[in-house]
């Protein structure tokens, strides 16, 4: 075929989207129970919002993002993450009147320009919690046990827990200077994209994933020797609270996350299980988001999961196949008209069940019946329908029993819900 989707851009096909249901299901059930609201924002945003949002200087604003203009000359963007949107409505909606503590999480597709690998696309789906208005390390702790019951209740296991503490407005900039100095003592080592980060943001080279990089970074001062008095007890608290809950964590200093808006807390959850992008779902704290977006000074935190990669670590068993409770396997005009009449109810009581459209022979509707795999026939041929009775036949057991047709849809519906 002439026409294929776009590098980076994945279709989801239905044999795959019992996971998806059941992950997205999943973190429904467990997000409502810890108090958090669904909120659905806009895939296209103005450009600005992600410019001063996420920062200038960072790698998804200086070369990932799906910017264009529209008819009437807007700049837009497609949104590369949710966090920024869902701050902007919060802001727009004044949410906060309300109640200033928002508990909020949202699902759906985001996009950056990425070099397409496993593990790595262009359009992919992530979910987002946040929570806006709570400086209290607490939060922090809750958002992170929500996290890891969420990623135990779809299966995962074998993950860690990262942390690390980024700083704040305070005390950044001194850190930033230190490891300035420091990385322009091992420039030679450096690649030609950690040369420039080197003035725009030095911060940025910890996720230069270059060899002699990567040996540079080995020697850097460490952000949690810099911060300052507040935000080591904010720390401290956080990690007080994680013990308090029972939760085993590392303390990973050289994990900066991919985007500036990032204060105080950060965390990521890995799976070595994935190769080199080993991320499932990375998050922090963002108390200058808002004020950044032109808002209030409001503290953030919350954290965005990457489906395509949670789904391809779900173990086998939460592979869902989806098989018809029934096939009616019918013969001749009157057998067919019983047979769509059988249908019809039968789907309006939520039963799923297939016929043939083609007319075609019994070996040959049997044969379908088999690669549907579904779980019972019922044959409607003449016999049948001129003693108004029809044979159920149990797929996997093999038994067979005689139902009045009239009595069909309820005694399915008996065995399909049994
Ligand atoms: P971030 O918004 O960069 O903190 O990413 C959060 C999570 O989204 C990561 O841990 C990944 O699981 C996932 N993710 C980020 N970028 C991509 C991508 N290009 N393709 C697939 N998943 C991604």
């Amino acid at each position: 075929m002439e026409i294929k989707a776009i590098r980076g851009f994945n279709d989801v096909l239905p044999e795959e989207i019992g996971k998806w249901q059941f992950v997205e299901g999943t973190a429904r059930t467990v997000f409502e129970g810890f108090g958090f609201s669904e909120i659905r924002i806009p895939i296209l945003e103005q450009t600005r919002l992600f410019s001063r949002g996420i920062g200038e200087a960072t790698d998804i604003v200086e070369k990932e993002m799906y910017t264009f203009q529209d008819r009437s000359g807007n700049s837009l963007t497609l949104r590369p993450e949710a966090t920024a949107s869902m701050a902007r409505a919060y802001l727009e909606h004044q949410m906060y009147s309300f109640d200033p503590v928002a508990k909020l999480y949202c699902m759906g597709p985001m996009f950056r320009y990425e070099r397409p690998q496993k593990g790595r696309y262009r359009q992919f789906y992530q979910i987002d919690a946040e929570v806006f208005g709570v400086a209290n390390p607490m939060v922090d702790a809750e958002v992170i046990i929500m996290l890891i019951e969420f990623l135990k209740r779809v299966g995962l296991e074998n993950l860690e827990l990262q942390v690390n503490s980024l700083g704040c407005r305070e005390c950044r900039p001194q850190y930033r200077e230190e490891l300035k100095r420091f990385f322009e003592s091992k420039s030679f080592q450096l690649c030609e994209d950690c040369q420039r980060r080197l003035n725009s943001n030095p911060l940025r080279i910890f996720d230069c994933k270059v060899e002699t990089c990567k040996e540079a970074i080995a020697g850097a001062p460490k952000v949690t020797d810099f911060i300052c008095a507040e935000c080591q007890k904010h720390f401290g608290e956080v990690k007080a609270y994680l013990a308090i809950a029972g939760l085993a964590f590392i303390l990973k200093p050289e994990m900066v996350r991919g985007l500036d808006y990032y204060t105080r807390t950060a965390f990521e959850v890995v799976s070595y299980q994935l190769g080199s992008q080993n991320a499932v779902t990375g998050g922090g704290r963002y108390d200058n988001l808002f004020q950044e977006i032109g808002g209030p000074d409001i503290p953030g935190i919350g954290f965005a999961i990457g489906m395509e990669r949670l789904i391809s670590l779900l173990p086998k068993e939460k592979e869902v196949v989806r098989r018809p409770d029934l096939f009616v396997a019918a013969l001749g005009l009157e057998g067919q008209t019983e047979a769509y009449r059988l249908i019809n109810q039968l789907h309006l009581n939520g039963i799923w069940a297939e016929l043939d459209y083609e007319g075609k022979s019994l070996k040959s509707q049997m044969r379908r019946a088999d690669k549907l795999q579904a779980r019972r026939v019922i044959i409607l041929g003449d016999e049948e329908i001129k003693k108004s009775r029809a044979v159920l036949r149990d797929m996997e057991d093999k038994s067979q029993e005689e139902i009045p047709l009239s009595n069909l849809v309820n005694a399915l519906k008996e065995k399909v819900t049994q």
